[in-house]
């Protein structure tokens, strides 16, 4: 062949590094496209799949020798244009490579070219030789054309009937007549098509969210819990189905939304694919090639990953419980959130989405306060269900006017008592995550602070400072409060057991439970602790996060909050964000249909604008202070961040490594970077870790800056290959 036609491939591997160019062999012309799969030898390994992105005749420069690819995984491109598109942009923005991307990507049993789809055998009809059958022969011929009719009958269904003996006479005379075929691995359901009618406000909210897809703007829809949200996007998914298109609904986690997966079961049957990570290899395989070139699944629930499907036929997108922080990928590469690919996926595909919460995040609520998002709210529950009464008990006055024993005050005991005597049942909510690496005054709550950042300050053991996780500024450890003079602060320390323990002593006749990661280590443990709960044997259930979601029982008519204090004690500027969210998610577990909740948060540092916005009076005020000290101390959505990490056993090594590195960031981005500084927890794994922290304004130029950075970050890789370096864009 002569040389200027040879054809070259751009070709994305799944290792730490970008394209590679390989030579189209001449017998593979036609069959390599953009999307293939493909084989390609990489070092001395042979076989190893990679997506060919490119396909051209240019020669690639540098002197080096061109390997071939070897051959083509599957007889049709397994990747769409519209998926490198995105796949690209995400490589791009969330600064890792296109092969990361790639083996986030791809279902295994595709990108490995191991995925057969599940096949059984069948039986239909022949005409047979003549020969006279037995009376068990005939009898399983009349059974098979009562069966299958026109259609062939699987061997399985058959079996029963009569031993394989009589069967395989049947066969051998020609009588039946065997075939493979392939089947789904999800089982056949038809669903109701039947949607809950709208309530008039629910049907307002509906034609808002129209109004908003007619003005190409994402659609924030801002609903109290129960207001009917998941009606509402049934509704819309009927639509987008009508309209010839699939829906995607993203959820932040699959095996808190059985009840979700269950209405929609119901509605759309086995239309609806449920796509996550408790799938087998091959049932993921099977939906994704059913997007790329078949017609069953039609809508799609399904956790981050789902953004990965080939989604070309797509006319809608989902994002329930935007707010929540799981959808943030943290390990490994990509680091990429779930909202922010989801919004670049319907702008690409200018498709209309819809970003659903009780308590949307303070972006989302600031992009729609600026009219870049359309903003529909629902304020009432469906049905004049009663949102929970709210009371706030001030945990530092109750100190001092001795109304707490331990950590309850009285009127928490008071409640709990009420509660029980009625025969109902509590929960108690204590946040055991506090964070003990920073300090409290014991008797007010109150935490030293970074002037600069208004982030609690970290406490470093070692070297007795305090440390700003944000700028890097040190303290030294104070022993007063500014309000009750000295005192020795603490760290946090309380969790559930001690929880647990006082309210043994304080009420011995009640029984208690506790549920938290130590205590439901096994399911089964923790399906015994639902069971006892659900039956009404335990009274009070002692738990953290755990029992905030998806957590629905009658005769829960109390939800306390042992301290709330605990959910402001991270180092992280969206403490107060997710607090809000965290309680007002708590809260919801209070109250069903027939009897009004209570809810009792015990607190001295909650600002009052957070326990209105809990009472639902005033969630607007809430968010409006929250944004302004987000502007006034330079946070998301102000501006943008970029965190890096750097590992390395060797600590002075990397001390060295990351001051230079630093250094010559510097030079370029001035006080856009802060830090270096080492964590509150030293060394991870017998590495000493180095962090520093990029803020970036809305003005800057993002794509340049970023690209310096990973020129930078690739330099100090090559210099010291051993060091491991975590690049994390938009860091939650
Ligand atoms: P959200 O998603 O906002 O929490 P849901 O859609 O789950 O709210 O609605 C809460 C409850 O009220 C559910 O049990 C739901 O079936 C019921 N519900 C909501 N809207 C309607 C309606 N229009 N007709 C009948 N039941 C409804
Ligand atoms: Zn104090
Ligand atoms: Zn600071």
């Amino acid at each position: 062949m002569d040389a200027s036609s040879r054809l070259y491939a751009q070709v994305w591997l799944p290792v730490l590094s970008d394209g590679y160019t390989y030579g189209v062999p001449e017998q593979l012309q036609g069959a390599v496209v953009p999307g293939s799969l493909v084989r390609v030898p990489l070092g001395r390994r042979r076989n190893v799949v990679g997506l060919a992105v490119s396909v051209g005749t240019q020669c690639p420069d540098g002197g080096f020798v061109v390997r071939d690819i070897e051959s083509v995984v599957s007889d049709h491109p397994t990747v769409t244009a519209q998926q490198l598109e995105l796949w690209r942009w995400m490589a791009g923005y969330y600064l890792c490579t296109c092969g990361e991307v790639l083996r986030a990507a791809l279902p295994t049993a595709l990108s490995d070219g191991s995925y057969r789809p599940a096949e059984i055998i069948c039986y239909r009809e022949g005409c047979g030789d003549g020969s006279s059958l037995t009376a068990k022969g005939r009898a399983l011929l009349e059974a098979f054309r009562q069966m299958g009719g026109e259609d062939a009958v699987p061997r399985t269904r058959l079996l029963p009937v009569a031993g394989p003996s009589v069967l395989a006479t049947l066969l051998k005379h020609g009588y039946l007549q065997e075939e493979v075929r392939t089947v789904s691995r999800f089982p056949k359901m038809t669903g109701s098509d039947t949607i809950p009618g709208l309530s008039g406000a629910q049907q307002r909210a509906f034609d808002e969210v129209l109004q908003g897809f007619g003005q190409s703007k994402p659609v924030l829809l801002h609903g109290i819990t129960s207001s009917g949200k998941t009606v509402i996007y049934m509704h819309l998914i009927r639509r987008c189905l009508e309209q010839g298109r699939r829906a995607l609904l993203l959820v932040p986690e699959i095996g808190l939304t059985a009840q979700l997966t269950e209405r929609l079961r119901a509605v759309f049957g086995d239309r609806l694919a449920a796509y996550h990570s408790k799938l087998s290899d091959n049932e993921r395989a099977e939906i994704y090639e059913d997007l790329l070139s078949g017609n069953r699944f039609q809508v799609i629930l399904g956790v981050r990953s789902a953004l990965f499907l080939p989604l070309d036929q797509v006319g809608l997108v989902i994002v329930d419980e935007e707010q929540e922080p799981s959808y943030k990928q943290y390990e490994p590469a990509p680091r990429y959130h779930a909202r922010h690919v989801a919004l670049m996926l319907a702008h690409l595909r200018r498709v209309p989405l819809v970003l659903g919460s009780a308590t949307p995040s303070m972006e989302s609520y600031y992009w729609a306060g600026k009219g870049k998002y359309a903003l529909v709210t629902l304020t009432e529950r469906y049905g004049g269900v009663q949102p929970p009464e709210v009371v706030c008990v001030d945990r530092e006055y109750a100190f001092k006017t001795n109304r707490m024993r331990g950590m309850y005050s009285r009127t928490l005991l008071q409640a709990l008592r009420d509660t029980v005597d009625g025969g109902g049942q509590a929960i108690l909510f204590q946040n055991r995550r506090g964070f003990s690496s920073s300090l409290e005054c014991p008797q007010c709550g109150w935490m030293p602070k970074c002037p600069h950042c208004d982030v609690p300050l970290v406490y470093h053991k070692r070297t007795n400072q305090l440390v700003c996780h944000y700028c890097g500024s040190k303290a030294p450890v104070a022993g007063t409060c500014p309000k009750c003079g000295p005192v020795e602060l603490q760290g946090h320390g309380y969790g559930t057991e001690q929880v647990v323990e006082q309210l043994k002593e304080l009420m011995p006749d009640v029984t208690v439970d506790r549920m938290d990661i130590d205590s439901t280590q096994s399911k089964h443990a923790y399906d015994r602790m639902i069971a006892r709960f659900a039956s009404g044997e335990t009274q009070v259930l002692v738990g953290t996060q755990l029992v905030a979601k998806g957590f629905d029982f009658e005769r829960v008519g109390l939800v306390g909050v042992v301290n709330a204090d605990n959910l402001l004690a991270f180092p992280d500027f969206r403490a107060q964000e997710r607090a809000f969210q965290v309680l007002t998610q708590v809260a919801g577990r209070a109250g069903r249909r027939s009897v009004r909740g209570k809810v009792v948060v015990q607190s001295s540092q909650l600002g009052p604008e957070l326990l209105q916005a809990l009472c639902g009076q005033d969630t607007d005020a809430f968010y409006r202070t929250q944004l302004e000290e987000r502007r006034m101390f330079g946070y998301p959505p102000y501006c943008r961040l970029v965190s890096v990490t750097l590992r390395h056993r060797d600590e002075a090594l990397l001390e060295r490594t990351v001051n230079g590195l630093c250094q010559r960031l510097r030079e370029r981005f001035g006080d856009r970077l802060l830090g270096p500084q080492a964590p509150g927890t030293g060394r991870v794994q017998d590495q000493a870790v180095r962090q520093f922290l990029l803020k970036f304004t809305l003005k800057d130029d993002l794509t340049g800056f970023k690209a310096e950075l990973s020129q930078a970050l690739s330099a100090v890789r090559s210099a010291v290959p051993t060091l491991r370096v975590v690049v994390d864009v938009d860091p939650v």
